[in-house]
This record gives C-alpha cells, structure tokens and sequence, in this order.
C-alpha cells in the first residue's frame, strides 16, 4: 500500500496567495504520484474569501480537506488543529504564503524514508523580512537558547516533515500556552535538518504584528524554562547579602563613632532600587501564576465550525 502524506496549511487571510498555493501543492503531488497525498487546510477565522476558495477547490480536488475554525485562535493554535485531525504516515507544515517552497517537500520526504522522525528546514536567509525582525528573532533564539535544557534549533519556523510517531506525541501535548517550535523539539525522535532560502512572502502581507511577536516570545520562554523566576531569586540573595554587609558597616560606624553621617540620597536610592527589583519579581512570578491559571482551567484549545 502506498504511504500517505498530510500537507498541513494554517490559513488566516490569505486570499491573494491561495490560487498560486493550489497550484504549487499540485504540481507536488503530480511529480510524487506513488504517495497518497491531503492538503489540509485549517482556516482560522479568516475574514476574507480563503475559505470560499478553498470550498470551491476542494469541490473539484479530492486531496483538498479542510477544517474552519470557529474563530482566529492565531498560527500556533491552528496547527496544533491540523495536527489532531492527520492519521496519515507523515505530516509537512507550511505556511500558506509560499515563503516555505513546497518545492523542498520531495527532499523531506527522501530523508524521512531513509528513516528520520523529523526533518526541519532551517533558513540560511530570509528575503523581504525588515532587519528589526530579523535582529530581533536572532536575539530571542539565542536567549531561549541559553536558558532552557531543551535544545531548541534556531532559525526553524514551523516548515518541517514529522514523521507518525510524532504526530500521535503531539496529539498527546494539550498545553494552552503553546510555542511549537520548542514543542517539536521537546518530543525528541531522530531529527534531521535541511537548509533553504526563505522566499518573501507571495502575496499580501504578514499576519503577526510586533505585539504578537513579543507574547509569543514570552510564552516561548515561559512555556519552556524558570531561569527568569531563578534569576530574581538570585538577585534577591545578592542584594540582602549586600545589605547585611551594609548594617554591620553601619552598626561598626555607630559604636566607634568614625564617619558616621545621616544619609538621604543613599537611603532613597536603596529604597527605590529594592522596590523596583521586587516589583520587577513579582511581574516574572505573576507572568508563571498566570499561565498555571489559563492552564487549569483545561479549556478544549479550539472549537471547529465545519470540516471535511
Ligand atoms: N496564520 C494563521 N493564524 C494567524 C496568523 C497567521 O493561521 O492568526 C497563518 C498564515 O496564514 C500563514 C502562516 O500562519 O500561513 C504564517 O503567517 P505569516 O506569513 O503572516 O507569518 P510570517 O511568515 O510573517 O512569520
Ligand atoms: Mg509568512
């Protein structure tokens, strides 16, 4: 029997992309006829004709299944959907927006049939993206980098192959708070990676504004490590050691009388330092309580208008 292939595409406004997409993941499966191919569109919430036009494609392409979700739960969300409908022997995910060639999927599938669990595509340049963002993903990767235990690669987006045995431990992983790429990491399994030049975006624009980006990287430290709830603890034990240090010299300058002098300014400044680095700790450990909170709660992650 011939293997099958999910080919999973989070959609959110896409439009302007879509004809060139169907034609792109047909020409893919044309040249690949021995696999059993489903294009697996999740649209989520999009408030423009993506899911008409997937409707009406899906009508004359067998291949085509979708799942509309039943409002925008953002990227992370709507693959994390994908993934809970695909049964198939493997997955890829891509954006819909063509800057991942589906061109590459005949390589990952190469890999992943000479035995790998997970072939991921790391980018070695990516075009018509502004230097903020690409300065500020090299950061972010690189801080996550050092505080967390889970090797976490960087320069990866979400364009990879899993293999099913990943797929069924995704399915497992139910948290609210999700960053995928570490995520994928995390599972472990025999992982593999090749390189490719990000393409600009097709058509239309990116849907993540700065806001996003940022939530999405405090979930992805969050969601992976406690270094920042250590580090106030640390700082905490420095400062009160320091002050320790501080009454002694001061109780010595009182009892022998040397240079002892009433000090405002210095007052001030360690009064207001202490109250910003407790304020300071108090906001990392209420960013964690907050994520237990959402957590607990056990909400389903997404709710599905239709599917087929
Ligand atoms: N996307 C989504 N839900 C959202 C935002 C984006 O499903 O709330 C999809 C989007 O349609 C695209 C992919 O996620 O297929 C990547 O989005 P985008 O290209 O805007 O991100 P960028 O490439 O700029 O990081
Ligand atoms: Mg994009």
């Amino acid at each position: 029997m011939s293997k099958s292939i999910t080919v999973l595409i989070p959609t959110y406004n896409e439009e302007s992309v879509l004809p060139d997409l169907f034609n792109r993941l047909n020409k893919l499966s044309a040249s690949l006829p021995k696999y059993n191919w489903q294009f697996l569109f999740v649209n989520d919430g999009s408030r423009d004709k993506s899911l008409q036009l997937i409707k009406k494609q899906a009508e004359t392409n067998k291949q085509i299944h979708y799942i509309d979700l039943s409002r925008n739960y953002g990227q992370e969300i709507a693959i994390m959907a994908g993934i809970d409908h695909t049964d198939t022997d493997a997955l890829v995910i891509i954006d819909a927006d063509l800057q991942d060639p589906p061109e590459l999927i005949p390589k990952m599938i190469e890999i992943w049939e000479s035995g790998f669990d997970d072939v991921y595509a790391r980018r070695v340049s990516r075009a018509g993206e502004s230097w903020l963002k690409k300065l500020t993903s090299w950061g972010f990767y690189r801080v996550l980098q050092k505080s967390t235990h889970v090797p976490i690669q960087r320069d990866v987006g979400n364009f990879r192959l899993f293999d099913k045995k990943c797929i069924e431990a995704l399915q497992q992983v139910r948290e609210t708070n999700r960053y995928n790429r570490a995520l994928f990491s995390w599972i472990g399994y025999q992982k593999q990676e090749i390189e490719y030049h990000r393409a600009p975006r097709a058509a239309g624009k990116t849907k993540w504004n700065y806001r996003q980006l940022i939530n999405l990287a405090i979930d992805g430290i969050t969601s992976f490590t406690t270094t920042p709830l250590r580090i106030s603890a640390v700082i905490g034990f420095l400062i009160s050691l320091g002050t320790i240090i501080y009454i002694i010299v001061i109780i010595l300058q009182t009892i022998f009388n040397i240079n002892y002098q009433p000090g405002y300014p210095s007052m001030m400044a360690t009064i207001l330092f202490l109250g910003g680095v407790q304020l300071l700790s108090l906001g990392i450990i209420g960013e964690y309580i907050g994520r237990i909170f959402t957590e607990t709660k056990n909400r389903p992650l997404y709710f599905i208008q239709e599917k087929k």
